[in-house]
């Protein structure tokens, strides 16, 4: 990982204990986001381990859009965008996940890129790891090639690793 963009994600992070319930230390990145050397050394840090290996960049709604558009834009790649349900216009995939009470699911337009495409998966950050697995098997359920998932933070204890097993997954930063 890149030491400075380690430091500012640590240096800008805001932490809120028992939010959104009891119990949960969450992790604020906005101002992370708010901050543009950080956005920017950020930015460079996710998609410094994959320069030269893949074809476009992946985002999970919603915060996952805006690291995935800014590592676009510095690479002069396009995005994909991965939804919550019912609201892609032409024909989706979707996939179901567990969450703590009930489950939900992702979709993708599989005519957005062609198949064989090796797109780099993007998110703030990896706790349980659901969401970039169910991520990473609908992208290849619709025929691309998942070179890598990155994430800016990624909570250790959570073991969101054995939820990715296989893949190679970067993080800026570990708590
Ligand atoms: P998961 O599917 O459990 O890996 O987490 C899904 C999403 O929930 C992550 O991409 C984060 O945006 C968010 N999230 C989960 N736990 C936390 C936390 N402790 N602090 C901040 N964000 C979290």
């Amino acid at each position: 990982t890149d030491g400075t963009a380690a430091r500012l994600v640590e240096q800008h992070t805001a932490i809120i204990e028992d939010f959104p319930k009891a119990g949960i230390t969450f992790r604020d990145l906005t101002p992370v986001f708010a901050d543009g050397a950080a956005l920017r050394a950020v930015t460079d840090a996710l998609v410094a381990p994959f320069a030269g290996r893949i074809d476009a960049v992946a985002g999970v709604e919603a915060r996952g859009f805006l690291l995935a558009a800014s590592a676009a834009y510095a690479m002069g790649l396009g995005v994909l965008v991965i939804r919550k349900p019912g609201k892609l216009p032409r024909e989706v995939i979707s996939e179901s996940y567990d969450l703590e009470y009930g489950s939900t699911s992702l979709e993708v337009q599989p005519s957005d890129f062609p198949p064989g495409t090796r797109i780099l998966l993007l998110d703030d950050v990896l706790a349980t790891g659901g969401t970039l697995a169910a991520s990473s098997r609908l992208m290849e359920r619709a025929g691309w090639v998942v070179a890598g998932v990155s994430v800016v933070l990624e909570l250790e204890e959570l073991d969101g690793r054995a939820n990715l097993e296989g893949r190679d997954i970067r993080s800026i930063s570990v708590v």
